[in-house]
C-alpha cells in the first residue's frame, strides 16, 4: 500500500535527481498531510515523501534528508542545542506588509477572519501582482534561513530576523507562504505528530533499500519488515534523540544495523522516564504483587539529568532536555565532589531540591523556582541546591537502560558517594505491605516530600524506559490519598478581564490541554479564584505580550469566549476537585462521551515554567482521570447502598 501510494501522489515538483529539494515538493506534502485526518495516510504520505528524498540525493548526502525530516517536524537541531523557531505574531506581520505591500489595517482585519498567520500571508501573497517568478525556494535554503532567524539575538535582531521574512516570502509561491509562516510561528499544524515521522522515516529506509534489492520480499514479509523497522527507528530515537546523528546512521548502516551503532551517548539528553498516578496504597499492591517493588522518596525539585562525557565534560539537562549548566553553577561545582574516580562517564538521572544549608530542611519547589535561570553567579544564590541520586542510566561506556533497575540502583552506590547537603542517594525502602508503605509514605511527606515513586525492581519491567509514562513507576503523592487526585498541566490560552480593582490586569484565565497526536489545544476550564494582586499582576506581565487577535488555529475552542487569547506557552499546574461532562469545553471530546471534559473548582499550584506547551497534560489522561472518578462514584454509590 505505500509503495503504490508513491506513485500515486505527485509531490515532485521539478526535482532533480543530486540536486537541491525544492521547497515546493515539502508544502505540497504538507498541504496533503493536512488534508487528511487519518494517521496511516499521514504516515503514508510522508513515506512517499521521504523515500524520494532518499532516492534523489546525491550518494553521501545525509542532510537533504535531516532537513527535510526537521522542518517536517519544525525543529532546526536537537533539543538540547535550545535554538527554537517561535516568532511573536507582530513581527510576522510587519513582515507580510513589508514584502507584500498590504497595509497593516487590512493584513490585521484579514487575520480576524481567518485566524491563522499562514492563510494571511497565503492571501497576501496571492493579492500581489509579480512582473516575474521568483528562483524557487530550496529545502537548504529554508533551513539555513530559518535557523539564522532563529539564532540571531541582540539588539539589531528584530531588524534582521524581519528583513530574512521579507526576503523568504518575496520568493515563495503558491502554498509556500502559508507553511513558511507557520514554522516560524512554531507550529507546523499539519497534524504531524514526531511520532508518525520516525514511522515514515523507518518505512522510507525499508522501501528505498527494497528498490534497491535484487530480491523483492513479498507484501507479507514486507509489512513485517516495515513494522520492525518502525520499532528499531523509535526506540533507538528514544535513547539518542539527535536527529544529527540517528539520520547519518541510518544512510549508512541501514535499519539493520541502526541499534548496535546508535545507543544512549552521554552529552545527548534522553527524555526521562515518567510514572503513572495511583490513588490508593492498595492499588500499589494490586499491580506489584508478588514481584519485587522499592518506594523512594518522591522529592519536590526539578529533574536533572547529569552527563559526564569521557572528556571529563559535565553536563545537566532538565527534563525538557535544556542545557541547566548556567542556571546551575552551584550543582556543578558540587557534583565532581560527588562522584568516585572509578565513574569515568555517566548518565546520571536525579532530583535537584532547594535545602536549607543550616538545617538541611528541604524546601518545597516554589522556594526552587524563585531562582534565576539564567547567567546565574555563585556568589549571589541564596538558594541552594542538593542532588538525589535515583538511577544511572550509564556508565563507563556501557548503556544500562536493559539492566533491571535493583543492578542499576546497586552500581550508583557503588561509584557515587554522598556529600552533605550537596548529594544524596534518593532515600528509599523496599517494602512489602500496605503498611510500610503507609508508614514510608508518611514519613516521606515529613521529611518535605511530595509523597512516593513506586518502582519495579526486578525482571524486563524493571527497564529504564525513556520518554515513557510507565505502569512500572507509580506515584503515591499525599494528596491523592487526601482525595484530591492528580495534578493537571494545563497551558494558558485565554484571558479575561477583571473587575473593580483588578480591571488593568487579567481577573480569570482560560486553560487547555494539548492533544500531540492532533496537535491540538482542546480548552478545559475557566480558572479565576484563589490569585492574589501579586499574583495576577505576575501573570499579567507574562502573558500581555503572548496576546493574539484571534485564538490560533489549533486551539479547539468550543464555546468558551475569553476577552483575549494569548500564543499557547505558559504552562500552569492546576488542582481539582472533580471532573465534569461540558457543553462548552473541548477537552477529551470524543474519549470518555462525546462531550469535552472539565475540572470543577480548579485550583492553582504553579507555574511550570520546566514543561513546554506541549508537555502539558493530554486528552487521553483526562479522560482517564475522569472513567477512574466514575469508577470511584459507582463504587462509593454501592458501598452505600449495602451499608
Ligand atoms: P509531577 O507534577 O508529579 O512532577 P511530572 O509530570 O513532572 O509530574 P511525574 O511522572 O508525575 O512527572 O513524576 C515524576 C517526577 O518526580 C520526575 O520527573 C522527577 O522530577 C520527580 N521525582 C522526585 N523524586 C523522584 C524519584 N525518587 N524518582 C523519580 N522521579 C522523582
Amino acid at each position: 500500500a505505500v509503495l503504490s501510494k508513491t506513485k500515486e501522489v505527485d509531490i515532485e515538483g521539478g526535482w532533480e535527481l543530486g540536486h537541491p529539494i525544492p521547497y515546493a515538493a515539502l508544502a505540497k506534502v504538507f498541504g496533503l498531510i493536512e488534508g487528511t485526518t487519518k494517521r496511516l495516510e499521514k504516515t503514508s504520505l510522508l513515506t512517499s515523501f521521504l523515500l524520494l528524498v532518499i532516492q534523489r540525493s546525491a550518494s553521501g548526502d545525509t542532510d537533504s534528508l535531516l532537513q527535510s525530516v526537521y522542518l517536517c517536524i519544525n525543529r532546526l537541531c536537537p533539543d538540547y542545542v535550545g535554538i527554537e523557531l517561535g516568532i511573536g505574531e507582530s513581527l510576522l506581520l510587519k513582515a507580510i506588509a513589508e514584502s507584500t505591500g498590504r497595509s497593516m489595517t487590512v493584513i490585521k482585519q484579514d487575520l480576524k477572519k481567518e485566524g491563522d498567520l499562514g492563510l494571511v500571508a497565503r492571501n497576501s501573497k496571492n493579492a500581489q501582482k509579480t512582473l516575474f517568478k521568483p528562483k524557487p525556494l530550496t529545502v537548504p535554503f529554508m533551513f539555513k534561513n530559518l535557523k539564522e532567524i532563529a539564532s540571531s539575538t541582540g539588539h539589531s535582531s528584530q531588524n534582521k530576523k524581519v528583513s530574512i521574512i521579507t526576503k523568504l516570502l518575496a520568493a515563495c509561491q503558491g502554498e509556500e507562504a502559508k507553511y513558511i509562516i507557520r514554522s516560524l510561528e512554531g507550529k507546523l499544524r499539519i497534524g504531524n505528530a514526531e511520532r508518525t515521522v520516525l514511522v515514515a522515516l523507518a518505512h522510507a529506509a525499508i522501501l528505498a533499500e527494497q528498490e534497491k534489492a535484487t530480491k523483492r520480499l513479498n507484501q507479507e514479509k514486507l509489512t513485517g519488515r516495515l513494522e520492525h523497522a518502525a520499532e528499531v527507528v523509535k526506540s533507538v530515537y528514544s535513547e539518542l534523540p539527535s536527529y544529527d546523528l540517528v539520520i547519518p546512521a541510518l544512510l549508512e548502516v541501514g535499519i539493520d544495523g541502526l541499534k548496535e551503532r546508535c545507543k544512549l551517548t552521554p552529552g545527548v539528553p534522553l527524555k526521562p522516564m515518567l510514572a503513572k498516578p495511583t490513588k490508593a496504597i492498595g492499588e500499589v499492591l494490586d499491580r506489584f504483587e508478588g514481584k519485587k517493588f522499592t518506594c523512594e522518596y518522591k522529592y519536590d525539585g526539578e529533574r536533572a539529568q547529569v552527563h559526564k562525557l569521557d572528556d571529563g565534560t559535565v553536563a545537566v539537562f532538565s527534563r525538557n532536555s535544556e542545557d541547566m549548566s548556567k542556571k546551575y553553577p552551584d550543582l556543578m561545582d558540587q557534583l565532581p565532589r560527588c562522584m568516585k574516580s572509578t565513574a569515568k562517564s555517566f548518565v546520571l538521572d536525579a532530583e535537584a531540591v532547594a535545602v536549607d544549608r543550616k538545617t538541611g530542611q528541604l524546601k518545597p519547589f516554589q522556594e526552587l523556582s524563585k531562582r534565576k535561570r539564567k547567567d546565574v553567579k555563585v556568589e549571589d544564590i541564596e538558594i541552594w541546591v542538593c542532588l538525589f541520586g535515583f538511577d544511572l542510566l550509564y556508565l563507563n561506556g556501557e548503556s544500562l537502560l536493559h539492566h533491571p533497575f535493583a543492578e542499576r540502583r546497586e552500581l550508583l552506590g557503588t561509584h557515587f558517594q554522598e556529600v552533605e547537603g550537596e548529594f544524596t542517594f534518593a532515600k528509599s525502602k523496599d517494602c512489602e505491605t500496605t503498611e510500610e508503605i503507609q508508614a514510608f509514605l508518611e514519613e516521606s511527606v515529613k521529611d518535605g516530600c511530595e509523597g512516593l515513586m513506586v518502582k519495579m525492581l526486578e525482571t524486563e519491567a524493571s527497564h529504564y524506559e525513556p520518554s515513557r509514562r510507565s505502569v512500572n513507576w507509580l506515584k503515591l503523592k499525599k494528596d491523592y490519598l487526601a482525595g484530591v487526585g492528580d495534578s493537571l498541566d494545563l497551558v494558558v490560552v485565554g484571558g479575561y478581564y477583571g473587575k473593580g480593582k483588578r480591571t488593568n490586569v487579567y481577573g480569570a484565565f482560560l486553560l487547555a490541554c494539548y492533544d500531540a497526536d492532533g496537535e491540538q489545544y482542546q480548552t478545559i476550564c475557566k480558572i479565576g479564584t484563589g490569585f492574589s494582586d501579586e499574583a495576577l499582576q505576575q501573570h499579567h506581565e507574562l502573558l500581555k505580550p503572548l496576546e493574539l487577535t484571534k485564538p490560533r488555529g489549533d486551539i479547539k475552542v468550543g464555546g468558551a469566549k475569553p476577552d483575549v487569547w494569548f500564543e499557547p506557552k505558559v504552562v500552569w499546574e492546576v488542582l481539582t476537585a472533580d471532573l465534569s461532562l461540558s457543553p462548552v469545553y473541548t477537552a477529551a471530546q470524543g474519549l470518555a462521551d462525546e462531550r469535552g471534559i472539565s475540572l470543577r473548582f480548579p485550583r492553582f499550584i504553579r507555574v511550570r515554567d520546566d514543561k513546554g506547551a506541549d508537555d502539558a497534560t493530554g486528552p487521553e489522561q483526562i479522560a482517564e482521570m475522569y472513567e477512574r472518578q466514575v469508577l470511584a462514584q459507582s463504587k462509593g454509590g454501592k458501598k452505600k447502598k449495602g451499608g
